[in-house]
């Protein structure tokens, strides 16, 4: 049965790609993937064949390893953090049904909020939600009340997607509504750039990060009511008596 692996790259730094990725990667013969993320590993596997679809042709990307992989290519199909979060997996899957011969196995990676938390310090340590502030795909009135409800239930809350060039707004959108719950002193981080070259982090407090630009190779991380500063750290507690 030929096969393609879906493959989570993690946060950009080859040494943040799990043993497993990279076994995928050696084991394949096409790689295929978003420009961008094809060209953070291809001076790691330089045998192999790369092929590459600009942003928004999700759709054709995915047809196209599966086309590959009928022709008997061992293909990856390879996105950033993990796969399966705001990633590619799903929709593998789905036009997947149309290729009963082509089997996938997909491969966990780290995905931005994991990777971001280490370079802050320690601040999902709790309960935490992940909110995409794209409305490309998800109504913008879903995300208006996740943003509400997860700030209510006093969850840390890590943003992807937190700003593009039609969107440039949305930071300081999403920072009103949190502060319905969240006081305006809420620890606040973001990490710019994560395991990539010029990687970049910042702490500041929620009323700071509503006047705060930022890109979209960011990530967000809006501390719970107990989130503090350590050292220079982002630290959510988890309650242990006696420090
Ligand atoms: N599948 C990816 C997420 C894709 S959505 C993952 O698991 O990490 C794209 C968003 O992820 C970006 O807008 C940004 O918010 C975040 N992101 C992905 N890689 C990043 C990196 N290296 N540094 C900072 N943020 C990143």
């Amino acid at each position: 049965m030929n096969k393609i692996y879906v493959v989570g790259i993690g946060p950009g730094a080859y040494e943040k790609m799990t043993i497993e990725a990279d076994r995928a990667l050696q084991s394949s013969d096409m790689i295929i993937g978003y420009t961008v993320y094809v060209d953070l590993v291809k001076e790691h596997y330089p045998t192999k064949i790369f092929l590459t679809t600009p942003m928004k042709k999700e759709v054709d990307r995915c047809m196209m390893a599966f086309e590959e992989a009928k022709k008997g290519h061992v293909v990856s199909m390879i996105c950033s953090g993990d796969t399966g979060v705001y990633g590619m997996a799903g929709l593998m899957y789905e036009i997947g049904e149309k290729y009963p011969d082509v089997e996938l196995k997909i491969i966990p990676g780290v995905t931005a909020a994991l990777a971001g938390a280490a370079v802050l310090g320690a601040p999902l340590i709790h309960d935490f939600c992940l909110i995409s502030l794209s409305d490309l795909l998800t109504p913008k009135e879903k995300i208006k009340s996740r943003l509400l409800h997860a700030s209510e239930a006093d969850f840390v809350i890590c943003l992807y997607n937190p700003s593009s060039k039609k969107r440039s707004g949305y930071l300081r959108w999403a920072c009103d509504l949190m502060m319905e719950y969240k006081s305006e002193d809420t620890v606040c981080g973001i990490v710019k750039n994560i395991g990539r070259e010029k990687e970049s982090v910042l702490l500041l407090s929620l009323s700071q990060l509503k006047n705060t630009d930022v890109d979209m190779f960011t990530t967000v991380f809006i501390g719970n009511s107990q989130t503090k500063q350590v050292d220079g750290h982002m630290v959510t507690p988890r309650g242990y008596k006696g420090v």
